[in-house]
Parts: C-alpha cells; structure tokens; sequence
C-alpha cells in the first residue's frame, strides 16, 4: 500500500517523499482515514510505530484544506506532550510534513526563556506542540488562546497521567471550546483504568485503533536477560560495549544520580557517554542528544523521563541498566529501539536484587524473556537481595520540569524512597506511583 491511496494532498505526499517513507506504517494506515473524516480516535501505539506522523499527516490535512477565511490567524489545533523532548520532537514533525503548506506552527515547553515564544505565539500560529505546565504559563499570561482549537491531540497520554499532569490537562481542556467542537485524538502506549476514564471524558464516539497488543513490546526488538551482580554490572557494560564495537546505545538507569555516575564511569573506560536527565539544563539535554545522534557520543544514558520520546533513528541497542520500578516503564524503554519496523536489541542487566521487578515486567508482557549468562560474569550465588535504592530526594533538590505546576503533587509522599524501600514494592503500592499521585521524581 503507498501513501497515495489515503486521499493526502500532493503538498503533504511530497514532504513524506522527501522523508524517503515509501509506505504508511500500520498506525498511519489506519488512524489517517479516520482522522481525516474529523472523528475522534482513541489510539494505542508504542512509540517507534510511526505514529506521529499518524496524527500530524491528517491534522496538516484537515487544516490546510479548511482555512479560516477572515484573514486572522487562530490556533487551530493543539498537541499536547508530557515532555520537552517529545514536544520539540513531534514540532519538528509538524514543520516537516508541513513544509509545502502554508500553515505556522510554534513549540512551547519549559526550561527556556518564555519570551521568543510569546513573540512566535503573538505573530500567529496554527499550531501549537506545548507541555501542560509551559502552555498554562501562557495562558495565564493571556498569550495564548485555546478558545478556537478545532483539533486537540493528546500524545503519550498514558505518560502525561504517569507524570501527575491530569489536573492540568483538566486546566487546558477548560480553556478549550466545549468537547463536541472539536476534534480529540488521544494516544497512548498503554491503557490503564486511569486512561479509560481520561478517554470517557474527553472522547466522543471515538475509533478504537490498536497496532500491537497491549501492553506488549514491537516484535522486532530481540530481548534478552543477562543475570550479573550488581558491582559487575558497569565491568560488564563497558566489555558489551567495546567487545561489540557499539557506536550507539541507550543505556537507561534508575536515578539521575546513577546516571551522572555511570556516565563518569564509563568514560573512564575510555567511552565517550553523556547523561540527560532531569536535573538538565534544557539545553544540556538537547545538546548532549544533539551529539549522540551525530556519533559523537557513543553511549547515552538516560533516567525514564528524560529519554521519554526520543527519537534517535535506528537505534540499534538500548541497555537496562537498572530495571524500571514500574514495568510499563520497560516498554517505553525498550520501544527506543527497533523503531519503524528497524531491528533492535534490548539487554537488561539484571541482579539478584531485581529478580522481582523482571517477573512483574514478564507477567504484562506475557512472555518469559530469555536469560543468558555470560563467561565470566556468573552472578554469585551467595550474594542475597537487597532493597532496591531509590537515589536521593533531599531538600535543595533542583526541581524537575514543569514543577512550578507539580508543586503540590511534588511534595507528595515518596513510598520507596523515604523508607528505602524495596522496588519489589506489592503490586498495589506501584499502581499507586503510577496514577501520579505518591509518583516517585526519580527522572
Ligand atoms: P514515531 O513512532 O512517530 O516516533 O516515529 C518513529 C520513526 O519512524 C521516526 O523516526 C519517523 O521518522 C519514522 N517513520 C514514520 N513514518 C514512517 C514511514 N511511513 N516509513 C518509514 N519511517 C517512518
């Protein structure tokens, strides 16, 4: 099947010539139909499916070929982004396909100066990719105005309620026209209890669009377990990686303290690594991207926030460093490989102390992953669990994005890190931390 059949303009099938794709992925397949009839759709794709372009190819559509008329320039359509990352990420997507259009579209996120985006906002914009916490600034502001928005889109929805960003998402819907005026596309990874509710509310009659089962990892992305001791995880790492010759890897840990230290660590080793997490400086984190994507840095190493929707293409192997506390998280991670149909490989290291935390990833995925000892590295039988650290939440502690927003929620309770308490937390205690509420600030 080629792009052609989906009834896009000759403006929108140049950009995606010029882009090299030579046909729609499932996602687009499906969800660019639908939107392009103006329903609401209700999606669950993993990112690396191609589903931006899923919702920026129609969006582009339907507001190129009904313009507003009197002149004036309303935004018109608004996504919606739990990070500065995956904002400039999919504003770079809406500038690309829209290339040959003439619609504006501006990025707003925090972490930088608000004033050349209220320039851009004030010259006029179709559309905006923002962050909750930067587009409530601006709308406090009166910077911005969501009265006329025909089209919302909510991407990695399940991520935004992960990150407590629900009440101000609550906040946005409320500037907006009323729900049945406007076209709401939400997009999600995974669908738990709280998206459905999210989804009731927001939705009207939407379309179900699935790629891959829920819950489940892109079937191009080999995974696999090596067992090893804690202390020997760094050793090990560095050998994978020199041994192999990576140029490229993701590499993910638990806290912005682990990742700090096993940057320094493995440059130590004579591997050119970077962390971006956080406690980053918004540049720090683009500029450290920047030369990972260029090769200059071989080894990126990354908390679960701040790698959140990086796009880095063919990202050939991501390393779990230290398994995520929550097991959705696994996905997430290991989706920034294998991206767009590439092959991927996913390794996690894993010590006696995660031994429960990779059962929970195993039981969503409904798969055992398997488990390969490697010469040398045998775990020692003797060593025995120990609580999962959590890193560190002291007073003075730089505040993570949008946390002018967070400040209530910030201050939440913290279940594992006050009390250091075990990641193999029961069940109940980490669906918790993932409704936003007790959330764990580890990124
Ligand atoms: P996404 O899931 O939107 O983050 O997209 C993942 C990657 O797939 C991005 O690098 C896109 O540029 C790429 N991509 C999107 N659509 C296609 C397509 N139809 N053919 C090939 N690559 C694509």
């Amino acid at each position: 099947m080629s792009f052609d059949t989906l009834g896009l303009s000759a403006e929108l099938l140049r950009a995606i010539s010029e882009q090299g794709y030579n046909e729609p992925t499932p996602i687009q397949r499906k969800a660019i139909p639908v939107i392009m009839q103006g329903k609401d759709v209700m999606a669950g794709a993993q990112t690396g499916t191609g589903k931006t372009a899923g919702f920026t190819l129609p969006l582009l559509q339907r507001l190129s070929t009904n313009p507003i008329k009197n002149g004036c320039r309303p935004l018109r359509a608004l996504v919606l982004t739990p990070t500065r990352e995956l904002a400039a990420q999919v504003g770079d997507s809406v500038k690309t396909y829209g290339r040959h259009l003439p619609l504006q579209s501006a990025v707003v996120f925090g972490g930088v100066k608000i004033n050349p985006q209220i320039d851009k906002l004030r010259r006029g914009v179709d559309i905006l990719v923002a962050t909750p916490g930067r587009l409530l600034d601006h709308a406090n502001q009166k910077t911005v105005d969501l009265s006329q928005v025909e089209i919302l889109v909510l991407d990695e929805a399940d991520r935004m309620l992960d990150m407590g960003f629900i009440h101000d998402i609550r906040k946005v819907l409320a500037l907006m026209p009323a729900n049945g005026a406007r076209q709401n596309l939400l997009f999600s990874a995974t669908f738990s209890a709280e998206i459905k509710q999210l989804a009731g509310r927001l939705l009207n009659n939407p379309e179900l669009i699935e790629v891959a089962r829920r819950n489940t990892t892109a079937e191009k992305i080999a995974q696999i377990v090596h067992p090893v001791d804690k202390n020997r995880k760094r050793e090990l790492l560095s050998h994978m990686i020199g041994s192999n010759n990576w140029r490229q890897v993701l590499v993910f840990t638990r806290t912005k303290h682990g990742a700090n230290r096993l940057a320094q660590q493995l440059e130590k080793d004579g591997l050119s690594a970077a962390a971006i997490h956080g406690n980053k400086s918004q540049g720090a984190r683009t500029r450290a991207l920047a030369a990972f994507k260029r090769g200059e840095v071989r080894v990126l190493v990354a908390t679960d926030i701040a790698a959140r929707g990086l796009d880095i293409d063919q990202l050939p192997h991501v390393v779990n460093f230290e398994l995520p506390n929550v097991p959705e998280d696994y996905v997430h991670r290991i989706g920034r490989t294998g991206r767009a149909g590439n092959k991927g490989e996913a390794i996690s290291l894993v010590c006696v102390d995660e031994l429960k935390l990779m059962r929970d990833i195993e039981q969503l995925l409904k798969r055992e992953i398997p488990r390969v000892v490697l010469e040398g590295y045998e775990p020692d039988p003797s060593i025995r669990a120990e609580p999962i650290q959590q890193g560190r939440f002291g007073k003075g502690q730089p505040r993570t994005q949008n946390a002018t927003h967070n400040r209530g929620r910030s201050s939440a309770k913290r279940p594992f890190a006050s009390r250091g308490k075990s990641g193999n937390a029961p069940a109940r205690q980490q669906r918790r931390t993932r409704s936003g509420r007790n959330q764990v600030k580890a990124a």
